[in-house]
């Protein structure tokens, strides 16, 4: 993997924290970490100008950060993230899942955002220096799924109200456990369709992982559960017919043939589960296309049986079943799948991909990297 042939050159400085969490209070954080809500003693910092380029990288304790209140994100949203998690394997090692998947993505989501390029080796690198810091913070292989969820970001840092690209950008990394991302299990998302707001359109930031894109989708969101629904659907917004995801995650249709299609739509935030799921559906014999999707092709798929099952993806949730699609004046039921322990498609692929990166399949396809 690129990743891991070409070095880094950072040199990152690690000052521990003098008030790490105790044994006792970790265990208890480790035994219901929920999702977001706790996080790890140290976090990552480093530092750009356009005359030292990175600089000052450093390894510290976790805490609040001091923001000028004219910091150019604040009021220009200039910024990206990346999500990511470590995974505890049986025999006490670390690793991350196509770690340089997310430092390609960043690259492209800065040079959309018009942030700097921090380059893939010095990404990976950033990465694993915060998880070997805080090793102890990834939980035991033998508990369920849980994992080390990673969140590196990068934002315009900059004291400055003119609007133009921040001369000052701050690169961080923090990092948080995490067990179940939908509470009370892998059970099917109700989707609401919103028809009146769109998460992106041509030539937006719709491909770039940025905090814009979810702005903009939470009063969808709040309209999807005042409906009742867990999540919201977007559809395209030059003609509100292709589908194109969910909030932050990426959909599949599997029809009756075994055939999957994803959207692709040139506006949607193309997953590093997508990709993956696509290799380990093909494998699994079941032709994958991804192309536009429209709305009707949904409804129709699922009045007539053509499609048996729909399903979301992404890093956080992995793979959750799509059950009921409603919206203003309408709905449509779950799909009706097949019977058997193997009729769900999306449940074998994500075993297979959870297998992977808990180390208990082989890592075929060289997505695993080592930290530990
Ligand atoms: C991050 C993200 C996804 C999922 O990407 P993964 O790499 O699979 O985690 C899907 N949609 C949006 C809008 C996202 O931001």
């Amino acid at each position: 993997m690129s990743s891991e042939s070409a070095a880094s050159s950072l040199s990152i400085t690690t000052t521990p924290s003098d008030h790490p969490a105790s044994p006792e209070r970790l265990a208890e954080i480790l035994a219901d970490p929920g999702f977001g809500l706790h996080f790890t003693d140290h976090m990552l910092v480093a530092e750009w100008t356009p005359d030292a380029g990175w600089h000052d990288v450093r390894v510290e304790a976790y805490g609040p950060l001091t923001l000028d209140p004219a910091a150019a994100v604040l009021h220009y949203a200039q910024e990206v993230f990346e999500g990511m998690k470590a995974y505890r394997h049986a025999d006490g090692s670390v690793h991350t899942f196509r770690p340089d998947q997310n430092a390609e993505r960043m690259v492209r989501s800065c040079r959309r955002l018009a942030l700097p390029e921090l380059p893939v080796p010095d990404f990976v690198e950033a990465v694993d220096a915060l998880v070997r810091t805080d090793e102890r913070w990834v939980p035991d292989a033998s508990e369920g799924e849980k994992s080390l969820y990673l969140r590196p970001f990068m934002f315009a840092s900059e004291a400055f109200l003119g609007v133009r690209p921040a001369q000052h950008v701050t690169f961080m990394v923090i990092a948080s456990p995490a067990g179940a991302y939908f509470k009370g299990g892998v059970k099917p998302v109700s989707i609401w369709l919103t028809e009146e707001y769109t998460r992106a359109g041509r030539g937006g930031m719709g491909a770039a992982k940025t905090g814009g894109n979810y702005a903009s989708s939470l009063v969808a969101q709040q309209e999807a559960m005042a409906h009742g629904c867990d999540q919201v659907v977007f559809l395209d917004a030059s003609e509100g017919r292709y589908v194109e995801e969910l909030g932050g995650m990426n959909l599949y249709f599997v029809h009756r043939d075994g055939r999957i299609v994803t959207p692709a739509t040139g506006t949607i935030l193309e997953g590093i589960t997508r990709d993956s799921i696509i290799t380990l559906a093909e494998k699994s014999g079941h032709p994958v296309e991804e192309r536009r999707f429209s709305i009707e092709e949904w409804k129709d798929g699922v009045a007539s049986g053509e499609i048996t099952e729909v399903f979301a993806c992404g890093t956080a949730a992995v793979v959750t079943p799509v059950g009921e699609l409603r919206w203003e004046g309408g709905s449509l039921p779950s799909p009706v799948a097949g019977e058997g322990p193997d009729a769900s498609v999306g449940a074998a692929l994500r075993q297979q991909l959870v297998d992977v990166q808990f180390g208990r399949a082989a890592d075929e396809h060289g997505w695993l990297h080592r930290v530990v």
